[in-house]
């Protein structure tokens, strides 16, 4: 039986540790949260005392953290002085390109193999276990990632080298940030040109407007049943994850010195509707902003 270590098991890592488990392996879990730890003990894990108890015998060790100071930290100070040299090191948190790779070169420098696999899909597709991973990891390597992942996933790519997987994912959500704010100013012209809302859908998703936040996340409530629009914007992939995400994307980019105008005014726009105090709703909720009418968020 695989023997899995799995740090962090909040919103996400609850539910991935325990597709492991459904999947016949065995997950020794921690987490600084005793009440985190207890949803993961309820979904089969056995509970650790420590980072280091956790990652003692394990074949994989698997990090969902909040952020990089928390991945490098745990990394340096608990994983690397514990874990058995076979061990695959796995960190599917959403993390800067920078800390990615940092903490991959004091893993080879150990010698022990490490990728960054952040996940697209939120908690609902990490409870299901149909997230995306995206792979940054030596290409021999891969093969052994895919197979520790795929309890957890609908698809598992090979992004590139060590740091591509983060860079990958911050890509991703830039274009989907970009992406909902224009659809967003489109339908709250539409509504003051006088066209009307659900029209303007079934005209632009079979026209060139056709796009992921318009025909599968649709801000407008009614077109798109399952889309958080028509549940009040609840659930969903929240404002402040957006922000964070696009925070990530602006900070690579200018170290990178890549022009990204675009990704600028998402981040700028998302930081305004996240302290106007909806960093908890559903991001395609920023379309009431657009429209003028913050007044219908509950
Ligand atoms: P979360 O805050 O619910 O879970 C993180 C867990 O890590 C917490 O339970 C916390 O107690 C634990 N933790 C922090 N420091 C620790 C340490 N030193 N040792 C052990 N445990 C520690 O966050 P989440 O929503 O599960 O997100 C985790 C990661 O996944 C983030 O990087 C996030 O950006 C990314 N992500 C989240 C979503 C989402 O929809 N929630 C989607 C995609 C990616």
């Amino acid at each position: 039986m695989t023997r899995i270590a799995f740090i962090g098991v909040g919103n996400m890592g609850a539910g991935m540790a325990s597709n492991q488990v459904k999947a016949g392996r065995a997950v020794s879990a921690f987490d600084l949260s005793a009440a985190a730890l207890d949803r993961a003990v309820a979904g089969g894990c056995t509970p650790a005392g420590s980072v280091a108890e956790a990652v003692k015998d394990a074949e994989v060790v698997i990090t969902m953290l909040p952020a990089g100071k928390h991945v490098r930290a745990v990394y340096e100070t608990d994983i690397l002085p514990n874990v058995p040299r076979t061990a695959l090191l796995i960190d599917c948190s959403t993390i800067d390109v920078d800390s990615a790779r940092a903490v991959g070169e004091m893993a080879r420098a150990a010698g022990v193999r490490f990728g960054d696999a952040p996940v697209s899909g939120g908690i609902m597709a990490a409870d299901a276990g149909t997230l995306a991973f995206m792979v940054g990891c030596e290409e021999a390597d891969f093969a052994a990632f895919e197979d520790a992942l795929s309890p957890m996933a609908r698809a598992v790519f090979h992004a590139g080298a060590l740091g591509a997987g983060q860079a990958a994912k911050i890509c991703n959500n830039m274009v989907l940030g970009i992406s909902m704010l224009g659809v967003c100013e489109a339908f709250a012209l539409a509504e003051k040109l006088g066209l009307a809302p659900e029209k303007f859908f079934d005209i632009a998703s079979k026209s060139s407007g056709q796009c992921w936040s318009l025909t599968t996340y649709c801000p407008w409530p009614g077109p798109v049943e399952a889309a958080p629009s028509n549940r009040g914007y609840e659930g969903g992939f929240l404002t402040a994850l957006m922000l964070k995400d696009l925070k990530l994307a602006q900070d690579a980019a200018a170290k990178a010195n890549a022009t990204t105008p675009m990704g600028a005014q998402a981040e700028a726009l998302f930081a305004m509707f996240d302290g106007l105090g909806y960093g908890q709703k559903d991001f395609s909720a920023v379309l009431q902003l657009m429209r003028g009418k913050l007044g219908e968020l509950a």
